[in-house]
């Protein structure tokens, strides 16, 4: 019992675990002679079986040696979080590295954790995956596993993720596709980096790799290189700008079309939404995206969802809850004319007076334009504006709206996971600490979060009229962006 498994916090009364004499505070080591890993591996082991046979460990350190009769379900304990894989990598548009300096620590810890690939759809570059780790994978059928691939020309890959040893990426994927393990696949685009004849291999080594049955690679998305003000010292990589965007639209978006095609009519080539704001294109209709939204969480098909909802929800009776508002809806340059096309199609429908402000990202820099990047102090920046703009009148409007998406932070979903103790999400939260109570008592009016949908903003508009949103504070669960929502869970 060589393994320091993982501690059990709570006890079900009246569970198996209780009458088999387990305590909070014991240390689950082995199931089935088996090093207990993570709260995700004790599912996997838990349920294997109708029977378990237990090795734990006291905090005096004895150990001892259960047995249940489970049925293949849970024992009644509650396990201690795990803590997030940190990755040691050094890609060169990594995220992080770009941060302004100032936030929560947390902000700056990077993850790159197969559990979560798998839960929540985090991308990994599989870096840190060792073969054991792999192994694990195709064990445990963590499947479908997301894995930014970037490049499969190795010197190309090895530029981009920034570590000489990770050149191969297609020896590990082709490990997990022989273990039966799908794989949805991203590459994020950097013009003279990895466009051009490299991102041209890059589809064809997947494209390669998609096969009828378990074990293929699901998708490819494109999504084009995020660039913030914060780059001092990190290597040049040149941004995507509008013309950039264009020429990609204009050559991959029919490629999408393409490979739909020869796919069984479900899209596999997947171009992010970003694409096309950045060109300043309407994005495409339904058909252009995948029957299951795959890669949502990766901007993929945000804005049509978006769409197709609104348009809906204006012709439904409900929308008529929106008649006589005069609501201010914040959010990001790039999201604001979709939104604002939207709105003045609900003005005229209702009768109802909601405006939208794009607000520019002064933390990040003004070159940041998507909204769940926008901090606390950005919004109310442009909240103020927008009063003076309007006389200064303090019920200049009835209610102020902010992205659900800036209330997350963007390095995690989950209150299962920790990073070095810290607790991966903070609700109601922008990124720079301020708290959606705090800008509300500022601006003096009912601020809300956005949901994903009109439906969504409707009801938090509503549980504001109820007070339930008092002084912004959040007297229940509202509407995320509707993500995050674990993927692939064992049964807990
Ligand atoms: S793998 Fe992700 S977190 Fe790690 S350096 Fe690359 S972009 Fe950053």
């Amino acid at each position: 019992m060589a393994q320091k498994g993982v501690q059990i916090i709570t006890v079900e009364p009246g569970s198996l675990a209780e009458e088999a004499g387990i305590r909070p505070g014991d240390t689950l080591l082995e199931i089935h002679g088996e090093a207990v890993l993570d709260q995700l591996n004790y599912q996997f082991l838990i349920t294997r079986e109708d029977q378990a046979e237990l090795a734990l460990q006291r905090p005096d350190g004895s150990t001892f040696e259960t047995f249940v009769e489970n049925g293949g379900e849970g024992i009644g304990v509650d396990l201690a979080q795990d803590e997030v894989k940190v990755c040691k990598q050094n890609c060169v548009f990594c995220f992080v590295h770009q941060m302004p300096k100032g936030f929560r620590k947390s902000l700056y810890l990077k993850d790159e954790d197969i559990r979560l690939s798998f839960l929540y759809g985090h991308f990994t570059t599989l870096s840190s995956s060792d073969d054991a780790e792999l192994d694990r994978i195709v064990r445990e059928r963590l499947s479908p596993i997301h894995v930014s691939v970037h490049a499969t020309e190795p010197e190309a890959r090895i530029r981009v993720v920034g570590n000489p040893r990770e050149g191969d990426i297609l020896r590990k994927l082709d490990h997990l596709l022989a273990g039966g393990i799908d794989v949805h696949t991203q590459a994020v685009v950097a013009p003279g980096l990895n466009d051009g004849a490299i991102w041209q291999r890059t589809l064809e080594d997947l494209w390669a790799r998609r096969r009828e049955g378990r074990g293929s690679v699901l998708s490819l998305s494109c999504v084009p290189v995020g660039l913030t003000a914060h780059r001092e010292n990190l290597p040049d990589v040149q941004d995507v700008d509008p013309a950039f965007a264009r020429a990609w639209v204009a050559r991959w978006a029919p490629e999408v079309r393409r490979y739909a095609k020869a796919n069984n009519g479900e899209p596999w080539l997947l171009l992010a939404d970003e694409w096309f704001t950045r060109a300043g294109i309407e994005v495409p209709g339904r058909s252009f995206y995948s029957r299951s939204w795959a890669q949502l969480e990766n901007g993929v098909g945000l804005v049509r969802r978006f769409l197709e909802h609104s348009r809906r929800f204006i012709r439904s009776p409900r929308a008529r809850g929106f008649a006589g508002r005069r609501v201010l809806l914040l959010t990001g340059a790039s999201f604001a004319p979709t939104l604002s096309r939207v709105v003045a199609e609900l003005n005229r429908a209702v009768g109802s007076h909601l405006r939208v402000i794009a607000a520019a990202n002064f933390s990040f820099g003004e070159t940041v334009t998507v909204a769940g990047l926008l901090c606390g102090e950005d919004l109310k920046y442009a909240a103020h504006a927008d009063r003076d703009a309007k006389g200064g009148r303090p019920d200049w409007v009835d209610a102020v709206v902010v992205p659900s998406s800036s209330l997350r932070t963007h390095t995690g979903p989950t209150d299962q996971y920790t990073l070095r103790g810290f607790v991966v999400r903070e609700e109601g939260t922008f990124l720079d600490d301020l708290t959606l109570p705090q800008l509300a008592a500022d601006l003096g009016v009912p601020t809300v979060p956005s949901g994903a949908n009109l439906s969504h903003l409707l009801d938090h508009l509503e549980a504001a009229d109820r007070d339930a949103f008092r002084g912004g504070a959040l007297q229940s669960a509202f509407h995320t962006a509707g993500l995050n929502l674990p993927q692939g869970a064992y049964n807990p």
